[in-house]
């Protein structure tokens, strides 16, 4: 008999890790990165080499981290097997793995010098960009609505989720003793309301599904709203002569923020003469935006070219690609009329942390966040209200003005998640992943509310049959 295992994201949203196995295979579904804090660390040090010995693929749903930002680490373990995923996943994980992994060797360069100092026992990076180009090489890209056998008696479909480029639903049919049963990974369900994304596929016939349920407990602000909040504040920092900080994750939502500030310009609402895109992974994603331009909402894309597109940055004239550390720390000498847009998008790495330090201690700045800032982020300590932070060793305090606009997401809010899942005609069973626990159990209680789903909340660690 089939059977599932929930080894991460599992009543939290990093680590996404699920493993299927039947009689003549074994499938890995997600190998994401587990983020926040020294316990995902351990977690993300932890030898994968048992694993690597058992599975035969690995699907990965996107390109986000915490989806598949683990990969390189199974590769450097032992794992050559291949990895499926669509064109456009494998491309953005080309963009994100050598980032993470040049992240990662920074770090370690750093803390190994404290260690070094200390007389303590070296770190080896959790993998390098060997191990990166190896798992790219691993990847065999797949059309959306093209069905692959996979592995023995395991068929793969993927599906078009709307949450960021390349991202897909994992639609597998299972095929076990005699026993055929089907399997839909949500992946990150994207927000219909966001634009350059397609809406996500709805899907009518599965046996098992795994929900996502990252905004299970909430819907979002109408986009309309937002975008009247956005422009107020850009309007409020004009007056007041500060700049504006805008965290934002590279993939998708920088791109959507350059969308609407590209349509603010054209509708006469953006005052600021500067907008910097501070990240070098950013502005690499955003030129595979325009690349892969195909692949993205063409109703969308007819708007910003009529807004002075084709593509993102020439819809907005004033957009400065920071590509060097000079040209960011001269950011630093700025004191108002900017927009300042970097990563990380929940504070806890990146050129954001330098802008952060230069600006939040005076009252004129603005920051602005415009996606989820997960417990125990820097990001979140901001939006919870905190009145100092540290930033390289240093307290600052936060005398800016924090605003958070929630019309922004790249995923489906809870009547979203609920007419997705409604859509299902033969009352699969639900396991809801991707949520922390608080929220995955309110889309619980609304899914049998309003559709009478009894949702399953697996426990970490759990093995279901299917
Ligand atoms: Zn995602
Ligand atoms: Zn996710």
């Amino acid at each position: 008999m089939a059977q599932l295992t929930f080894f991460g994201a599992t009543g939290e949203v990093t680590g996404s890790r699920y493993l299927l196995e039947t009689e003549d295979a074994r499938i890995l579904l997600e190998c994401g990165l587990w983020q926040g804090g020294a316990q995902a660390e351990r977690r993300n040090r932890a030898s994968l080499k048992k694993l690597v010995r058992k599975i035969d693929a690995v699907v990965l749903s996107h390109g986000h981290l915490d989806h598949a930002g683990l990969l390189p680490k199974l590769v450097r373990d032992g794992y050559r097997g291949p990895v499926y995923c669509t064109r456009g996943t494998r491309e953005l994980l080309a963009i994100m793995l050598r980032d993470a992994a040049h992240v990662m060797a920074k770090d370690i360069e750093w803390e190994n010098r404290r260690r070094e100092r200390a007389d303590r026992k070296l770190l080896t990076p959790i993998y390098d960009m060997d191990d990166v180009d190896a798992a790219l090489e691993l990847c065999e890209p797949l059309r959306l609505g093209n069905a692959e056998r996979i592995a023995p008696g395991i068929q793969l479909t993927l599906h078009d989720a709307g949450h960021i480029l390349g991202s897909a639903i994992v639609d597998l049919i299972v095929e076990d003793g005699g026993r055929r049963r089907h399997l839909v990974f949500s992946g990150d369900l994207g927000n219909p309301d966001s634009v350059l994304m397609n809406e996500p596929a709805r899907l009518e016939h599965a046996d098992v599904v795994l929900l996502e349920s990252t905004y299970g407990n909430r819907d979002h602000r109408p986009l309309d709203a937002t975008l009247d909040e956005l422009a107020d504040i850009l309007a409020q920092a004009d007056r007041d002569g500060g700049n504006v900080l805008i965290p934002a994750f590279a993939v998708g939502r920088t791109q959507e923020v350059l969308y609407h500030l590209g349509m603010l310009r054209h509708a006469g609402r953006l005052p600021q003469q500067k907008v910097f895109l501070d990240s070098p992974m950013a502005i690499e994603v955003t030129q595979l935006y325009d690349r892969l331009s195909h692949l993205l909402d063409a109703e969308d894309l007819a708007i910003l070219k009529s807004a002075g597109g084709p593509g993102l940055s020439q819809a907005l004239p004033q957009l400065q690609l920071t590509e060097n550390v000079e040209a960011s720390m001269a950011i630093n000498r700025i004191r108002g009329g900017a927009i300042i847009i970097a990563g990380a998008g929940m504070c806890s790495g990146g050129r954001i942390r330098h802008h952060l330090k230069y600006n939040l201690w005076r009252q004129q700045n603005h920051l602005v966040f415009v996606g989820f800032q997960a417990a125990g982020t820097l990001g979140r300590m901001l939006v919870d209200g905190a009145k100092k932070v540290k930033l390289f060793g240093e307290e600052i305090a936060v005398k800016a003005e924090v605003h958070t606009l929630g019309g922004f997401s790249a995923h489906a809010g809870q009547s979203q998640l609920l007419d997705w899942a409604a859509a299902f005609q033969n009352g699969p069973v639900f396991h809801l992943v991707h949520g922390e626990p608080e929220v995955r159990e309110s889309l619980a209680r609304a899914l049998h509310a309003r559709h009478g789903i009894d949702a399953r909340l697996p426990e970490p660690g759990e093995t279901v049959m299917m």
